[in-house]
């Protein structure tokens, strides 16, 4: 190990999308106390605002729709505004959940899915990896529906498998200029899109424990320390993998 702090994010400018809440308040957390300088980006100002003190110092609110035309490369460019530079890390983690029968499945639930999951994501990574010079990081919020197959989320799914590949290439792509993407698959975190997905289902909740070895839902902190590791000097040999943070949800019997 060179002679750095292996698990230290210090220097590091990041963009985490749908940074507000859930997951993506726990990595601008971590991060942040891992030294980094965090742009959350959300669609509402009033969620931001909330975060940024319990965030740290160093953290900027960012109010933008990632699925907005034109919105990837302003969002990257206003970003390293306020971070002070040109973002050297880039979360893809904004999403939206769609838990439907596939009879019910509309044309515009799906093509909106993928617009926010797969569509911004692509066009956030390709305008941030422009910049980033030559040691960047892309990470990918996929899912356990990455892996495994589960009723009544087609669309969610196939945006979330849509991930490992976009993940597998662009990190065979991007090596070259020194970024690493990978990709973390969260099992079942408490956030408020579990609790939408979960609400008013208390035998899909059974469902989830019974299956998961370790018997509890994840804590969002879980997600950001993963995430910590991925963009520290510790994780500088690991790129176009997926791991999975499920308390052995997706190895389970
Ligand atoms: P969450 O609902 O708190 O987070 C999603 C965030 O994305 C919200 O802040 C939302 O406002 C934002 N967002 C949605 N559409 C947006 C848009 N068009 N532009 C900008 N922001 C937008 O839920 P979460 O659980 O923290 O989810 C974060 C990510 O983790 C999602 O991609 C989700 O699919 C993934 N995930 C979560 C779990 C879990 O158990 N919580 C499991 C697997 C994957």
């Amino acid at each position: 190990m060179p002679d750095v702090t292996p698990f230290s994010c210090a220097g590091r400018r990041v963009l985490i999308t749908g940074g507000g809440t859930g997951l993506g308040l726990a990595m601008a957390r971590c991060l942040h106390a891992a030294g980094a300088t965090v742009v959350v980006n959300g669609r509402r100002a009033e969620v931001l605002d909330a975060a940024l003190p319990q965030i740290g110092p160093r953290a900027h609110a960012l109010v933008g729709d990632v699925t907005a035309p034109g919105a990837a490369d302003a969002l990257v460019r206003r970003a390293g505004e306020l971070a002070g530079g040109a973002i050297t890390v880039l979360i893809n983690n904004a999403g939206v959940h769609c838990k439907k029968p596939l009879a019910e499945t509309t044309d515009s639930d799906f093509d909106g899915v993928l617009g926010t999951h797969v569509g911004a994501a692509f066009r956030l990574s390709r305008a941030a990896a422009a910049g980033m010079g030559g040691d960047g990081v892309i990470l990918f919020m996929a899912s356990m529906t990455s892996l495994i197959g589960m009723p009544k989320v087609v669309a969610y799914s196939a945006a979330k498998s849509a991930y490992l590949g976009m993940t597998r290439a662009l990190a065979s792509e991007l090596a070259a200029d020194g970024i690493r993407v990978n990709a973390i698959a969260p099992g079942w975190i408490e956030s408020p899109m579990l609790r939408q997905a979960l609400a008013g289902d208390p035998a899909r909740q059974a469902k989830i424990l019974a299956r998961t070895p370790m018997g509890r839902f994840g804590d969002p902190d879980d997600i950001g320390t993963t995430a910590v590791w991925l963009c520290s000097p510790a994780a500088r040999f690991i790129t176009g993998t997926v791991i999975p943070v499920d308390g052995g949800a997706s190895i389970g019997f």
